[in-house]
């Protein structure tokens, strides 16, 4: 990102009234600050969030996302800067005019997965237990957990909201490649990340996230009829699916690396021989090495052709580079759990299959933790639920961990 593509989002940042509490530590130790109340407006505020389709390609869904989170965030005092996007959502860098050194850098994606019209079908909703609608859990609930960490912050006349910096990025679902250089810019300039990707249903923290990548193969063959002439065709079909097979005989599953052609589409009737076909393509690995050869392979297999008379052409590479933990990043295990110990809570952490923009900040070299968000589950389909019983642990979890991060460098 160039600094020329970076602009202001609005007016000018609040004044530094709406922050003279945090300014004087002893002003009121949390006065005034009430969780039940809290969390009433939390529960607004994300069924509002969850009411606006934002599904990665619903550009003007995803802004309005983003719109009413910058209003959230002006309001506290911090300043948010919208990177400009044509095809995705604005990217919004939030950070604090007063801030000296903002290192801790917190990251929550604004899209979801749903495409537009499924808010009005399944609005929020929710019960005794439990929260439901497009997004609650993957991660519009974390979006109002890290507001309030912040909020909740400010209210304890701790200057360590002022540390943060926010990335709230628009195409998580699809690989973050529009965000990418922005989050790896944020990364390089911090000392930690926290992921606040929803938690699952036990709460567990996320250390580890294979790497993946995603391929479009186009292939293109020679239309013919398949009756009068079918000699002079060349079937672009035929050609991908020898294609397919190679590509699949990559997976191995004993060494975490898997390929899988997710989607293909080709062909105009079937009479023809086939003048096109496209495949869409993904992989993930466990290590640095296995995504550089397996890139390598990917290309082999799709630099010649076997049907003599086609052609193809291959685009996309590797997005995310795998999440492996380091020391630094166990350090900061221990002291997410020290924290969440303190609150009463006992929490592991787990690899994963998946990746996350951890991936990203984790592959520059900042120690990340993933899945600080609340807990929930079936994310992705239409079961999706948000357990509400972790919205304020996850709150208070969050601040208790910006506060010793911030506290580290006293
Ligand atoms: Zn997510």
């Amino acid at each position: 990102m160039t600094a020329g593509e970076i602009g202001r989002a609005g007016e000018a940042p609040a004044a530094e009234t709406g922050t003279a509490r945090a300014a004087d530590p002893a002003a009121g130790k949390n006065a005034g600050w009430d969780w039940a109340q809290a969390e009433r407006e939390m529960l607004e505020l994300i069924g509002q969030l969850v009411d606006i389709d934002s599904g990665t390609f619903d550009k003007e869904g995803v802004d309005r996302v983003g719109g009413l989170l910058a209003e959230e965030y002006r309001k506290l005092g911090f300043k948010v800067e919208a990177q400009r996007r044509e095809e995705r959502g604005d990217n919004l860098l939030i950070t604090h005019p007063y801030g000296r050194k903002a290192d801790i850098l917190a990251i929550a994606h604004m899209d979801t997965v749903f495409p537009k019209g499924t808010a009005s079908k399944r609005p929020f909703s929710r019960d005794e237990r439990k929260a439901y609608g497009p997004g609650v859990m993957d991660m519009k609930a974390s979006q109002i957990t890290t507001l309030y960490a912040l909020k909740y912050l400010i209210a304890s006349g701790s200057p360590a909201y002022r540390d943060v910096r926010l990335v709230l990025n628009t195409d998580e679902e699809v690989g973050s490649v529009h965000s990418r250089q922005l989050i790896e810019e944020q990364a390089r300039q911090s000392r930690y990340a926290l992921i606040v990707e929803p938690s699952d249903d036990e709460g567990t923290l996320v250390t580890g996230r294979r790497g993946g990548g995603k391929y479009y193969l186009s292939v293109a063959g020679i239309a013919a009829h398949s009756g009068a002439e079918p000699e002079k065709g060349r079937s672009a079909i035929a050609e991908l699916a020898h294609k397919i097979l190679k590509l699949h005989a990559l997976t191995d599953a004993e060494a975490g690396i898997h390929v899988n052609v997710g989607v293909i589409s080709g062909g105009t009737s079937s009479n023809t021989i086939a003048p096109h076909a496209q495949a869409n393509i993904d992989v993930r690995m466990e290590t640095a090495e296995q995504a550089a050869e397996l890139d390598r392979r990917v290309r082999e297999i799709c630099s010649s052709v076997d049907i003599e008379g086609t052609s193809l052409e291959l685009t996309g590479g590797i997005t995310r580079p795998p999440m492996i933990p380091t020391q630094a990043s166990e350090r900061l295990l221990g002291i997410v759990q020290e924290e969440s110990l303190k609150l009463g809570e006992r929490i592991v952490d787990k690899k994963v299959g998946s990746g996350s923009d951890g991936n990203l900040t984790a592959s520059v070299g900042i120690p990340t933790i993933d899945g600080l968000g609340p807990r929930g589950g079936s994310a992705h389909s239409a079961d999706e639920y948000l357990l509400l019983d972790s919205l304020i642990p996850r709150t208070k979890l969050l601040a208790a961990v910006i506060e010793r991060l911030s506290g580290e460098r006293e």
